[in-house]
């Protein structure tokens, strides 16, 4: 193997990173790390041709392979053990057309990177709300964030992606071409290929009215039912996620509030900004509220605003349901859970997926989950791996609590190793196609260590 591997090594651009190798453990190292994971060969790809190589070398040697982007994925599917790991951190193109709004962006880039260059253009991507997450995991997996009631997830703003087969073919999948693959590719993650480009539409939005605020945990069943009631019939210029949460011992929040059991949300509000204050009252006067940070913000600095409170390296253990409705059952069990977060850093946020998400029905794209009100996901997170247990025992007795609220299955990007149950579920009426694609374009599942769709042969 030591010849064939040197001979990768002349043959790509990018470079191989060894057990034996200083930077082996930072190499290996991902954003959650409860994950532990020893791989026998690192490729940092350059570029496509990199990518290509490396495909084409694992195949013939039959060594399996993960794909990594921002290495953000809770479950650690970045990694494997005693495999090799397709890294493409170092692919960072990022191009932006201003006049057609067209972003041709390499999985690489994380969203931070994502959203400073589309901000100097009054331009966004609808995705995720924490910047060190990769544009390849989240994007294949859905994309789900501040602008999605706006926008739709990030999958619905995709028009194209270049694609790494199994069998080391580069494809174009589009609307036209390998029309079954882009189907799949929006919401089947990494099943069916190694993405190499994605190509978007880019919406306009530069500066946001936004931020959190925060109620007291008595208040905490009104303030449910006040969120449900008033963004069921708003504009879909208005998001907002609920959440149960400990207030940060930090500046910029009042001391008085630090360590202190809240419930609250992280407003955005995309409207025209002479309307804010008004759409605003109603909110304000609920309560009224002990925190309110909601002001005039750029949208990139709202996207990244929980970034230092959540850096790489904490331990992380989370679940996650579809939810149509808050019963007052539902709401009863949430205030249980979420009122006894086991950290400061746990929480769970309700995550709003209407709007514009249900502006294409569950078949448009491999993403099932179209009726679905919010996606809502426990965290147990803690940076001292002596409250693993204590973090993640919180998550899994919060989550199957309200299993009878649930829809059934979870949003892909939330979900731990859950078994094949949970994928199927999670895919619903999409998860025959996907197989037929799957078996079409990776018929021996070289690519499985993700939410496995298993080709029709396994
Ligand atoms: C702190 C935090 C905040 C998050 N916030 C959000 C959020 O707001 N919205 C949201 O929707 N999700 C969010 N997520 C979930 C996130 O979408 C997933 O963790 C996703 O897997 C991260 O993508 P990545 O590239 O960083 O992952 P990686 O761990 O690098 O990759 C995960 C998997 O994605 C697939 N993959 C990655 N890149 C490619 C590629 N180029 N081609 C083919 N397959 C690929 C592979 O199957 C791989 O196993 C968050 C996660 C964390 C940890």
């Amino acid at each position: 193997m030591r010849e064939q591997i040197t001979q990768l090594k002349t043959s790509i651009d990018g470079t191989i990173i060894l057990p034996e190798d200083d930077n082996y453990n930072e190499a290996r190292s991902i954003y959650n790390a409860m994950i532990d994971i020893k791989p026998a060969i690192i490729v940092k790809c350059k570029d496509v041709v990199d990518v290509v190589d490396t495909v084409n070398f694992a195949r013939k040697n039959k060594i399996e392979v993960s794909i990594r982007s921002g290495g953000h994925n809770g479950a650690g599917l970045a990694l494997i053990d005693d495999g090799l790991v397709i890294d493409l951190s170092d692919m960072k193109g990022l191009n932006i057309d201003p006049t057609t709004k067209i972003a041709i962006i390499e999985p690489g880039n994380t969203l931070s990177e994502v959203d400073a260059a589309t901000y100097e253009h009054g331009l966004a991507l609808p995705s995720g709300i924490i910047g060190t997450t990769g544009m390849g995991g989240i994007t294949l997996g859905g994309g789900i964030g501040y602008l999605s009631r706006k926008a739709g997830l990030t999958i619905d703003n995709l028009l194209e992606c270049k694609v790494v087969l199994a069998n080391g073919d580069l494809v174009t999948a589009n609307k036209d071409t390998n029309a079954d693959l882009f189907w799949a590719l929006r919401g089947g993650g990494g099943n069916f290929g190694i993405v190499v480009s994605f190509k978007f539409e880019l919406i306009e939005v530069k500066d946001v009215y936004a931020g959190p605020m925060f109620w007291p945990i008595e208040m905490a069943e009104e303030a449910m039912k006040f969120y449900d009631s008033i963004t069921k019939n708003a504009s879909n210029d208005l998001y907002g996620f609920f959440a149960f949460l400990i207030v940060p011992p930090a500046e910029p929040f009042p001391e008085h509030l630090w360590n202190k059991n809240v419930c609250g949300v992280v407003w955005n509000y995309t409207g025209p900004r002479e309307k804010a204050k008004e759409v605003f009252k109603p909110i304000r006067e609920f309560g009224p509220p002990i925190m309110d940070f909601v002001g005039d913000i750029p949208m990139k600095n709202l996207n990244g605003m929980f970034d230092a409170l959540y850096p790489p390296g904490l331990q992380w253990y989370w679940r996650a349901h579809y939810i149509k409705e808050l019963s007052e059952d539902a709401i009863k069990t949430n205030i249980d859970y979420g009122s006894k977060v086991p950290s400061m850093h746990s929480t769970t946020h309700f995550y709003p997926i209407d709007g514009r998400v249900h502006a294409k029905g569950s078949d448009d794209t491999a993403w099932a989950n179209r009726e679905a009100r919010w996606s809502q996901v426990i965290v147990g997170v803690d940076p001292d791996p002596a409250n693993a247990d204590k973090v993640t025992n919180w998550c899994k007795n919060y989550f199957d609590a309200l299993k009878p609220y649930a829809m059934g299955g979870a949003y892909v990007n939330f979900m731990m190793n859950e078994g094949q149950d949970r994928i199927k579920a999670s895919y619903k009426d999409n998860y025959d196609r996907l197989v037929k694609v799957k078996t079409k374009y990776d018929p021996t599942n070289f690519f499985h260590v993700n939410q496995n769709i298993k080709p029709g042969s396994e």
